[in-house]
């Protein structure tokens, strides 16, 4: 993969692939909750805009729905904040395209100078962009590209989608990866590339499928698995405890089933919650207890890891040499429910050797603990494309970029 310091962008038209999906805040303000992946992206932009680029950043929030483009922008959410948020970070204003590719992005990228930064509204807006027709994105991609002169692919945390912004476009322009693309596949390729040991990994996160496939390949990677959050629900179920009114994705549970007896037969040591707290409602001031997993009431809901799950995780983590962490193990949103992540977090802090932080959330939960970012060997922007990585899957937006111009 070139870089953009292989590439003269004085006076180009850039489109940069960007992965500024930030969580909003969950109260419905529409307050960036964490803008961690806005300044994940900051270097690129920066760098480009310095050197006498046009910049264009294309990037998506969110899952808008919605049949047609009005639809969708009627519904939002729109970039239009992280617009905002991104123009602050830069010290330069950020024009903002009310489009995609309509009449507003066309005006916005002809009236940019050298140096100047633009944003085009969310991506997703155009139902184009995440079709399973290759026709379909085609088009659109079309349409995209002939706004840029050059590609720069640095949406890490989308790499692992096949829509049209990530992986149609690049095929269309000379393209190159971003610097933060090629910071996270290095430390991805550290981590399945002779890893020292023990080597362990957290999962957490709401529901299992999106999680199991990964399962499946840390199995040949890593020593011990540890469970928790909204997923550990369906692996207590799967052993045949209540759940009452957890998150469960009951048809899961053959898979899950089947994931544990080949961690036996591999001798990967699998590490589920002991206790839970349980409240009786999904909200931040929701009555709560701690609960043995032997004994989980009807009625309640798992809502974060109990203290002697937090003690075992952190037990489990103090000898490796390795870790890998995707998902926090509670709803961290709610300061109430946010203790078992934090204590994850610390552990993984403490550990010695190479800690990588994958995922949204959890970066966000990191970052909201006040642990110091330095504390951890990596904090990536990606959960679902390093986990596909770590699946062993090709990632679509890194093949794009991969392939001779
Ligand atoms: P990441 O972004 O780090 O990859 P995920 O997106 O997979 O993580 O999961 C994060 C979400 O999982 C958070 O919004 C958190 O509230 C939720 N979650 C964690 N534990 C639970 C639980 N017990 N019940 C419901 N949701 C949970
Ligand atoms: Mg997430």
């Amino acid at each position: 993969m070139r870089s953009i310091d292989d590439v003269d962008v004085l006076g180009r038209r850039v489109l940069v692939r960007s992965d500024l999906n930030v969580p909003l805040d969950l109260s419905g303000t529409g307050d960036i909750a964490d803008d961690g992946r806005i300044r994940a992206s900051l270097p690129v932009i920066s760098k480009l805009s310095g050197r006498g680029a046009r910049v264009i950043v294309l990037a998506h929030l969110g899952r808008p729905q919605g049949a047609t483009f009005e639809e969708r922008a009627a519904a939002g959410p729109s970039l239009r904040p992280v617009a905002a948020r991104l123009g602050e970070l830069l010290g330069r204003p950020v024009s903002f395209a009310t489009d995609v590719t309509g009449p507003s992005a066309g005006e916005t990228v002809s009236s940019l100078g050298d140096e100047d930064v633009a944003m085009l509204e969310n991506v997703r807006f155009e139902p184009a962009e995440t079709s399973k027709d290759d026709a379909e994105r085609a088009a659109f991609a079309g349409r995209l590209a002939r706004f840029g002169e050059l590609y720069v692919g640095d949406g890490f945390g989308a790499v692992h989608r096949r829509h049209a912004s990530v992986y149609d476009v690049p095929g269309l322009l000379p393209r190159v990866a971003g610097d933060l693309v090629l910071e996270e596949v290095e430390v991805l390729r550290q981590l399945t590339t002779d890893p020292a040991r023990p080597f362990g990994v957290v999962l957490g996160g709401k529901k299992p499928s999106d999680k199991l496939a990964v399962i499946g390949n840390l199995l040949n990677l890593a020593d011990r698995i540890l469970i928790g959050g909204g997923m550990a629900y369906t692996f207590l179920a799967a052993r045949g405890h209540e759940v009452g009114n957890s998150v469960l994705e009951a048809d899961q549970i053959p898979a899950v089933k089947a994931a544990t007896d080949e961690a036996e037969r591999r001798g990967v040591e699998f590490i589920l919650p002991v206790d839970l707290v349980a409240a009786t409602r999904f909200a931040p001031d929701a009555e709560h207890s701690v609960v043995p997993v032997t004994d989980f009431p009807a009625n309640r809901e798992g809502v974060d890891a109990g203290p002697q799950t937090r003690a075992l995780f952190a037990e489990k983590l103090a000898d490796a040499q390795t870790v890998f962490w995707n998902g926090p193990v509670g709803v961290f949103e709610f300061p109430a429910f946010a203790a078992g992540t934090r204590a994850v977090a610390e552990a993984v802090a403490a550990v010695d050797g190479l800690t990588v932080v994958g995922g949204g959330d959890s970066a966000a939960a990191v970052r909201a603990f006040g642990i110091p970012e330095k504390s951890y060997g990596h904090i990536s922007t990606g959960g679902g494309a390093s986990l596909e990585y770590l699946e062993g899957k090709m990632l679509p937006g890194l093949t794009a970029l991969e392939e001779d111009s």
